[in-house]
């Protein structure tokens, strides 16, 4: 079982000025930040992160939505990571979220969800890879 996860912040988190907010969800919950930027993703970017959905009926609204301004993509690391980032987050859908969840409290839409939780060991080590070098987790793991 990995101990690591991608979190992505979604551009309507950005806008909504929850940042910290949500960051203090995840430090509260015992994630450790490994790495944390602020990028624009571009459609290139975007359409390879969710290759998986490019099927899916919502994936151009899927991709104007995460190119639509900034997101903060983070790693993260815990035991059990993608398993218990996936139980703070909450479902897709906030409507259908637990009490409590980052989604439930701050999501506005099943699109607009605030925050991505990677799904897999598998996913989450792509996903990690996606956004950060070997180097830049290497250089912040021995905080
Ligand atoms: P996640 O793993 O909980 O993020 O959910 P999915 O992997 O199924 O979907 C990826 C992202 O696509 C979600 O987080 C939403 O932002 C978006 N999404 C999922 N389902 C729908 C949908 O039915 N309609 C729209 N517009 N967006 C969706």
């Amino acid at each position: 079982m990995s101990n690591r996860t991608l979190a992505i912040l979604k551009p309507d988190c950005v806008r909504k000025n929850l940042i910290g907010t949500v960051i203090k969800h995840i430090q509260d919950a015992s994630f450790k930040v490994l790495a944390l930027k602020m990028v624009k993703l571009t459609n290139d970017s975007a359409g390879g992160f969710y290759e998986i959905h490019k099927e899916r009926p919502f994936f151009n609204d899927l991709l104007a939505y995460m190119t639509s301004g900034p997101c903060v993509p983070i790693a993260l690391e815990k035991d059990n990571a993608v398993k218990d980032f996936r139980k703070l987050i909450g479902a897709t859908n906030p409507a259908n979220a637990e009490e409590g969840t980052i989604r439930k409290l701050y999501a506005e839409s099943i699109e607009q969800n605030i925050v991505h939780g990677s799904d897999s060991d598998e996913n989450a080590a792509i996903e990690i890879a996606h956004f950060f070098t070997r180097k830049e987790l290497l250089e912040n793991n021995g905080l």
